[in-house]
């Protein structure tokens, strides 16, 4: 029967956008619970000057060179070149916002980018055309299915749920509850939400539940669709 790396029938994963000051205290709750997420950026205007008031909290890019400290052991992924919505863009110019980011984004984390996130959750058939011509493996939406089953398209990948949902940890108990079917908990949002909503506790109570467990893989998007390939399954 097919079981995760290590024997594993549990998979953790997340996915943050934009590359916002938050993350550094979200990359050390992860660190702190061996967690591996999927950090979503544009490479384009990334950098301090780049700022918007999300209710009273004032949202900054961070600066580019203390990225790759700080994204250390997780994945960068593209989130376009400078988060464009995509349905307006021409051809050329959503190729270049692809293309552009992955470029700049392999130079300066000397990794292989393998996915990317949708501005603005933007898709159809043309932009997931466009994102799989770049050479990558998957696109995330930011739909959701409430379920634990792999992403039959991962071009089109759906979380289980938003970090703010309600449900998240009923989700995690049902996650955790015996069975040997596969399954995989995917998480997504934008860490300076957890300021603007004064929440950090769901997070660190979810990372503290689900942390440092041997019965779950940790892994990035991109490994898991990596593993999905090597396995026939994307
Ligand atoms: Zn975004």
């Amino acid at each position: 029967m097919l079981r995760f790396p290590g024997g594993k029938t549990r998979a953790l994963t997340f996915s943050y956008d934009d590359g916002i000051s938050q993350d550094m205290r979200l990359v050390q709750l992860f660190n702190l619970y061996g967690l591996k997420g999927t950090f979503n950026l544009n490479s384009g205007i990334q950098s301090k000057e780049h700022t918007w008031l999300n209710k009273d909290v004032l949202v900054r890019r961070m600066q580019p060179d203390v990225l790759p400290m700080l994204y250390q052991g997780h994945e960068v992924a593209v989130h376009t070149l400078t988060h464009p919505g995509l349905f307006k863009l021409s051809d050329e110019e959503l190729a270049y916002e692809l293309y552009a980011d992955k470029q700049n984004l392999e130079k300066q984390f000397k990794q292989t980018v393998v996915g990317m996130a949708y501005p603005f959750g933007d898709y159809d058939e043309r932009i997931m055309r466009a994102v799989k011509d770049q050479g990558l493996l998957y696109g995330r939406t930011v739909e959701t299915t409430g379920g634990f089953a792999l992403p039959e398209e991962p071009l089109a990948w759906k979380a289980t749920c938003h970090h703010s949902d309600p449900r998240l940890m009923q989700l995690a108990e049902e996650f955790l509850a015996p069975g040997s079917d596969l399954r995989l908990f995917y998480v997504w949002g934008h860490s300076y939400e957890f300021d603007v909503e004064r929440n950090w506790e769901i997070i660190e109570e979810f990372c503290e539940k689900l942390g440092r467990r041997d019965d779950i893989w940790y892994a990035t998007n991109g490994e898991i669709v990596l593993w999905m390939k090597q396995n026939g399954l994307a």
